[in-house]
């Protein structure tokens, strides 16, 4: 007999299991088909050729000329990377706050010795440029080395605008790297590193690319490899020098192969349907969470939608904020339990406070209206106050 603790089947649900998580994503067949590889020789040409074409299609992506290096790691492991590669200890780096994300990576940078100073926000606004600026014109010695942003903080929802942002760096006349966090908004909406002016950026695979968790990335400009020649943090196992070094950039010793055959579909994809049309798309939908959410919130009975600068919602993540003395959590397990449909929760300090809608990667218009039909059954299931109707304002604002 097999030991039953082996068991790899997770207990069937009947019908599909609806994935509405701000990352990991939906992934699509195709590209499950993609990684359904036996090992090869990573140094023959057929996957040279691969990875040649996920590097040059990661770059229209991203809208770089620059160099790129990928890491066999999640989102956090591109952070660290990136930091080691660009900083010395003692070395000074401006983090702009406003939720869960910004506090990781400030904790992480400390961890090396980094001396992070975090630009407290208002976590349901982002932050407010004038403040940016007037931070940086206040550093008149140019000690800070570089701002740290969260293009789309997902556990808020709230998006920041990063032309403006640059604008502040240009307008205070002050040279740090400015450094981006495009996890949870590449493949969803508009980013462009170079035409932006931002010298590095750090992606995952697990969200906007439809991938399994499990690949970062960072692109990184001359500005950030000067930067680099002169950091003294120890690395060895992601050092960009010895990445440039080789042929592959990335991996010393053996390379995971699998995920590139994965993003090179990927990208085929969002190719395909062009790049402006994806971010359409994720607009579409994402307005329709939206119009259910005011309607469930309507009058601030029910949950209402954590971001309050309709300027900044994001278009890939929507968080709701449950109404006093009700429990989040209580309605994602009957969500799960109950109905097979899977959300983000809260993270920390939001834990329990909030739930979260993704609506981002392989997503349509029938698996957003399932999903909202579904919470708002739930809604009423847990007896957390909304008004009725959230399905109909989503379903009126598609038919648009
Ligand atoms: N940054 C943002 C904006 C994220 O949304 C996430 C994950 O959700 C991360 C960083 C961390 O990425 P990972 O979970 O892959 O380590």
């Amino acid at each position: 007999m097999p030991d039953a603790s082996l068991r790899m089947t997770p207990t069937r649900k009947p019908g599909r299991h609806f994935f509405a998580n701000p990352g990991p994503t939906n992934i699509p067949d195709s590209v499950l088909r993609a990684m359904d590889r036996n090992s090869m020789d990573f140094v023959e040409s057929d996957f040279l050729e691969i990875y040649d074409q996920a590097r040059a299609g990661l770059k229209r992506l991203l809208f770089t000329e620059h160099e790129l290096f990928f890491y066999a790691s999640s989102g956090h492991g591109g952070w660290e990377a990136t930091m080691v590669n660009l900083f010395s200890a003692g070395d000074k780096v401006l983090m702009i706050g406003g939720g869960y994300f910004p506090n990781t990576w400030a904790a992480l940078s400390r961890a090396y010795g980094i001396d992070v100073e975090t630009l407290e926000v208002d976590w349901h606004e982002g932050v407010k440029i004038a403040d940016l600026q007037a931070r940086l014109e206040a550093d008149k010695a140019h000690e800070i080395k570089a701002v740290c942003v969260v293009h789309n903080e997902t556990s808020t929802s709230v998006a920041l605008p990063l032309r403006e942002i640059r604008a502040a760096l240009d307008a205070a006349r002050h040279p740090a790297l400015y450094l981006c966090d495009t996890i949870s908004s590449l493949g969803c909406f508009e980013f462009k590193m170079d035409e932006w002016g931002i010298d590095v950026v750090v992606g995952g695979s697990q969200k906007g690319l439809m991938l399994p968790t499990g690949m970062a990335f960072s692109a990184a400009g001359p500005k950030a490899l000067a930067a680099h020649a002169k950091a003294t943090l120890p690395r060895f196992y992601f050092d960009w020098t010895a990445m440039l070094s080789r042929r592959f950039r990335s991996f010393t010793g053996s390379v995971p192969i699998v995920p590139f055959f994965g993003l090179v579909e990927s990208l085929r994809l969002l190719e395909q349907e062009g790049f402006e049309t994806v971010w359409a798309r994720h607009h579409r939908l994402a307005q329709a969470v939206r119009a259910a959410g005011h309607v469930w919130g309507g009058g601030n009975q029910g949950p209402t939608l954590y971001c309050r600068d309709p300027s900044r919602y994001s278009d890939s993540v929507t968080t709701f904020e449950v109404p006093e003395g009700h429990d989040a959590e209580r309605l994602r397990k009957v969500l799960l339990e109950r109905y097979n449909v899977s959300t983000g929760g809260g993270l920390g300090a939001l834990s329990n406070r909030v739930f979260r809608i993704g609506h981002m990667g392989d997503l349509n218009e029938a698996m957003i209206l399932g999903t909202l039909a579904t919470v708002e059954i739930a809604l009423g299931e847990v007896g957390m106050p909304h008004t009725k109707g959230g399905v109909m304002a989503a379903m009126e604002s598609l038919a648009k």
